[in-house]
């Protein structure tokens, strides 16, 4: 297929700037000695999958049943499905795991959930291997590294034989608000230390903890150590963002994954050109504007170079349209007409992502493969 004709909007992702952003998360964790455990919830596609846990030990992070099972079915056989786990999902789980030969880890976070899931897993002969949740300041789920509840969800885990204790794991989702890298950087020493003591308090008590596991991109990225802990879970990293370049975790040329969209109109009373990708194809995320005002919901750029174009931003979405004004300058009418290109490099592009069911992946300018891609939950 060649480039010119692809479908709009559609989701294009770019081969080599995807295989530098594996490569330098792999090498990153083989330098500090830690299992690199993707998640598979940005990209949601088998072949990023095969990419991001090359030379390391194949495990993945996922965040929806269906995303577990589609890895799965295609010979991925350590997953964490890393959301709270409810009795509900117990059955589909075990219907992965044993249909597919897979494990699939589950997390928690209180002895209630421990109780409902292991008596649902008893109840179909199901076992699950099981990390609890710790809350290092990102204020999500998660019990505090110090809490005595983590004592007790550790006691109903261990007493009840449908249940193995894997460890601990937490998510610094809170390194989004940071406001510089030197915030960042404390953020992911909290993050370790918490991961850290959780560990070694529920080994003082004499619970096994094997897997000390931590992870979001800016931690990861910017963490000066990782002392005491055994996986990293990274996975915006694999495609990146407007939202990560604003942090200063990437750079906007890093950004793997764009949309492909044609200008459909133009509304010179209102002073806006109107684009065919809208709310549905972008999302209405606007992490972005905390660090930056140029960026409204993503950056309009150029279709073929995927260079920003300087001074339009897209002001507004519709579920189908998306209306680009212009600050500091005209809106180009002449150089945009009606069918003409542009590329929108997404604010946070799990979202973007998460409702199309392919990608076009350009290498060298050309449309090399199509690659499908996990849906719904
Ligand atoms: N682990 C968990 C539990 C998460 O919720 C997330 C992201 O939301 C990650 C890992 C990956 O972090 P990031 O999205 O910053 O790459």
């Amino acid at each position: 297929m060649v480039f010119d004709d692809l479908p709009t909007p559609s989701l294009i992702l770019d081969w080599d700037k995807l295989a530098r952003n594996c490569r330098n998360m792999a090498h990153r964790a083989t330098a500090h000695g830690v299992r690199l455990r993707p998640h598979l919830k940005t990209a949601k596609c088998i072949e990023v999958a095969r990419m991001a846990t090359d030379g390391h030990f194949g495990g993945l992070t996922v965040s929806t049943v269906a995303e577990a099972r589609y890895f799965a079915e295609r010979g991925f056989r350590d997953i964490t499905y890393a959301v709270g786990i409810s009795s509900g999902k117990v059955d589909e789980l075990h219907a992965i795991q044993s249909a597919l030969n897979a494990s699939i880890n589950i997390i928690l976070d209180s002895s209630a959930a421990a109780i409902a899931v292991s008596e649902r897993a008893a109840a179909i002969g199901a076992r699950f291997s099981v990390f609890i949740e710790i809350d290092t300041g990102a204020g999500r789920g998660g019990v505090g590294p110090n809490d005595k509840v983590l004592l007790e969800i550790a006691s109903a885990i261990v007493s009840r034989p449908s249940l193995r204790l894997a460890g601990v794991l937490t998510h610094a989702g809170h390194s989004y608000l940071a406001r510089s890298q030197d915030e960042i950087r404390t953020i992911a020493a909290q993050e370790r230390a918490g991961a850290v003591l959780a560990a070694d308090r529920l080994r003082r008590h004499g619970f096994q903890c094997e897997q000390v596991s931590i992870g979001s991109t800016p931690t990861v990225l910017n963490s000066d150590s990782f002392d005491g802990v055994t996986e990293i879970r990274p996975g915006v990293y694999t495609l990146f963002d407007v939202d990560q370049a604003s942090l200063g975790v990437c750079g906007t040329g890093d950004i793997a994954c764009s949309v492909l969209a044609t200008v459909i109109g133009h509304n010179r009373r209102a002073g806006h050109i109107l684009i065919d990708a809208g709310a549905l194809a972008l999302s209405k995320d606007i992490s972005p504007a905390k660090f930056r005002d140029d960026v409204r919901f993503g950056l309009v750029s150029y279709a073929d170079s995927l260079e920003p174009i300087p001074g339009l931003s897209l002001s507004s979405l519709h579920q189908e349209h998306g209306l680009i004004s212009a600050h500091g300058r005209s809106l180009p009418y002449d150089q945009m007409p009606v069918g003409a290109r542009l590329r929108v490099l997404p604010n946070h592009v799990c979202l973007t992502v998460a409702p199309y069911d392919k990608y076009f992946v350009l290498k060298d300018g050309r449309v090399m493969a199509t690659w499908d891609k996990a849906r719904g939950w």
